[in-house]
């Protein structure tokens, strides 16, 4: 592949320079493409550059979009930039589609991008421009997840050089100009290859928050407090016009999908909620992250050395218009020069940054895509300065030093918080568990049948109550430990799901060798039906030591007049007719 680049002006010195190239290359070898890279969105003007290039290679496809500036060769190009890519092998093969956003659902888009992967085996990437979405591309990078598993999925949202606006465009020569539409370029073939890397820099700074409340890219509560409160409490950004270029340095970082993506905000609302730059799922759990110049360089370099390796012939680069913004005191494309030796590039600044991972397409914010393509074998291997690993610097910057201070501190702090969470589910489980038996404690079970009795009109319940039988010999024959095992052997029946829906079933411990089962929406009837289950089920447990035992059940339904007390006497009643009457055997009162 080899890349030509002409920087626009106007029609006539451009179509000058059209022909002064196709002079120089009349013999194509390979199939070409001319991409435009325009932070011009007038049609007219856009309409001038591609009647040159139809004028003068009419039969010559290409692609175009808006851009927040665009990059050739790791430099900033303002204004127009164009680009022919001049494919080397006959086998290279690419092939374009455009569709309409206003036109075709989201679901009708990507299952017409899948089907046509499934028509053309040679695909090995896909390459999308999208102008600015009104919602959430979760569901257009959800559609893609059938796309075969080696394709590369990689891209940008195309946008204008007013970061803020949500002016954009996309267009080509079969399919012309669109304000709302997504451009996809296939690429394949025996001999193409291809790879794809993402690169942020960003670190994750201090405590989580989980989102709590979003409504796609309105990010409306952290833990449940509006999400600008966050924002002001934690960094003491104000909600005023700088609101965009403070929060920049400090984007939400959060892992989707087996990596990490970051948002960041755009404006805040009266409301406390925030704009980001795309969705957030409800549920996610986010941190605050910080940008800290020497990391992002530091990272970049040690990520370029996988795309230096792979021996490009060109690199297509998607870079954030934020970082773009973020760079102020230096060059724009400062970050990416490392790429500069490896092989030629373009791109652009965009809104929002593709790539597929492990699998899964997603929308990136503040994020730098790289996708390298070549044609036939590695070119010569580029040696990239050693990249320094962050912690073993000599001399690290201080701010790098506080937010790793920060990080470090609150994972601590979240670990004891988890920790105490722990114990505190422990203790509150403590006391409302029989220890011997995991069944509720008396005074749990107590509290159930009060609460139960106060809703008594509402939904009738009946009580089991349980003694085993001669207990006391078993204690005497064999020991108070296999007495246990008795005991613990009829809460396990009790625990058994057939007895009964286990939320409509509560068994508690009553004291020593006595049971009591709250049946919820029962009758008597039907609560006999079930203590006569237990009894029988209790019965016919085999012990290893011991021989089978037996209990005495008594049953009671609740009355809209009954306390507790009375209830519980009512039952006791019950269960001690059944002693009398024989044992191993239910009493109804
Ligand atoms: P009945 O059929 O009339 O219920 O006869 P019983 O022998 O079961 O009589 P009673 O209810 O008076 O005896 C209960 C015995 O249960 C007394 C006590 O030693 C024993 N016990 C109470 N709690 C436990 C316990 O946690 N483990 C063991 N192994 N025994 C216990
Ligand atoms: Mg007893
Ligand atoms: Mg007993």
């Amino acid at each position: 592949m080899k890349q030509v680049q002409f920087a626009y002006q106007d029609r006539k010195s451009f179509l000058e320079k059209l022909r002064a190239f196709q002079k120089d290359h009349e013999t194509v070898s390979g199939a070409r493409l001319f991409q435009i890279y325009s932070e011009v969105l007038e049609p007219s003007v856009i309409q001038d550059v591609t009647g040159a290039i139809e004028e003068c290679f009419p039969d010559t496809p290409y692609i175009g979009c808006s851009t927040s500036g665009n990059i050739i060769d790791c430099e900033l190009s303002e204004n127009i930039t164009v680009v022919c890519t001049d494919f080397e092998l006959p086998t290279t093969k690419f092939e374009i589609f455009q569709y309409d956003m206003a036109k075709l659902s989201v679901d009708e888009i990507t299952a017409q991008i899948v089907e046509e992967t499934r028509k053309n085996p040679w695909v090995k990437a896909v390459e999308m421009y999208f102008t600015i979405p009104e919602g959430s591309t979760t569901r257009f990078c959800d559609g893609l997840k059938d796309l075969r598993e080696d394709i590369q999925i990689f891209g940008g949202v195309s946008c204008s050089d007013d970061i803020t606006s949500d002016d954009s465009c996309v267009f080509t020569k079969a399919y012309g100009f669109s304000d709302s539409s997504i451009v996809i370029v296939f690429y394949g073939g025996e001999d193409f290859h291809v790879d794809s890397i993402k690169v942020t820099g960003w670190k994750p700074l201090g405590r989580q928050f989980h989102v709590t409340k979003s409504q796609g890219s309105l990010l409306q509560e952290l833990d449940g407090i509006p999400a600008y409160d966050v924002y002001h409490k934690y960094l003491n950004i104000k909600n005023d016009e700088n609101f965009f270029y403070n929060t920049l340095e400090f984007p939400l970082f959060y892992e989707h999908n087996d990596t990490t993506i970051l948002r960041t905000p755009v404006s805040s609302n009266a409301d406390g909620s925030i704009n980001m730059t795309s969705d957030m799922d409800i549920g996610s759990v986010v941190r605050i992250s910080y940008g800290d110049p020497s990391t992002i360089v530091e990272s970049i370099r040690h990520d370029s050395r996988r795309i230096a390796e792979f021996g490009p012939d060109i690199l297509h680069i998607f870079s954030c218009a934020a970082r773009r913004t973020f760079w102020t005191n230096k060059e724009p494309t400062y970050e990416i020069q490392p790429f500069r030796d490896i092989s030629a590039s373009c791109g652009f600044f965009s809104h929002g940054e593709f790539l597929r991972t492990k699998g899964n397409l997603n929308q990136h914010n503040v994020t730098l895509v790289i996708a390298a393509m070549r044609e036939g074998g590695k070119k010569a291997a580029v040696v990239m300065p050693e990249a320094q690993d962050m912690n073993t610097l000599s001399k690290v910057p201080l701010v790098s030093r506080l937010a790793n201070f920060i990080s470090v501190t609150s994972l601590e702090l979240e670990n004891t918080n988890e920790q105490l969470a722990l114990v505190n589910e422990k203790l509150k489980m403590a006391a409302i568990i029989d220890g011997l038996t995991g069944l509720y404690n008396r005074k749990e079970i107590q509290s159930q049948i009060e609460d139960a009795l106060s809703r008594v009109e509402k939904e009738q319940f009946s009580l089991v109550m349980l003694d085993i039988d001669n207990f006391k010999q078993v204690n005497d024959t064999y020991g108070h430990q296999e007495g246990d095992s008795v005991i613990v052997a009829l809460a396990d029946i009790l625990r058994n799901r057939r007895i009964g829906q286990k939320q409509n079933v509560s068994s508690g411990r009553w004291g020593g060798e006595e049971f009591m089962v709250l049946l919820r929406g029962t009758d008597c009837n039907s609560a006999a039906y079930i203590a006569d289950l237990m009894r029988e089920n209790f019965a016919n447990t085999a012990f290893k030591d011991i021989r089978p035992q037996t209990v005495s059940l008594g049953v009671t339904q609740a009355k809209a007049d009954d306390t507790v007390d009375s209830l519980c006497t009512r039952v006791d009643m019950a269960l001690y007719r059944a002693k009398k009457n024989g044992k191993n055997r239910v009493e109804v009162e």
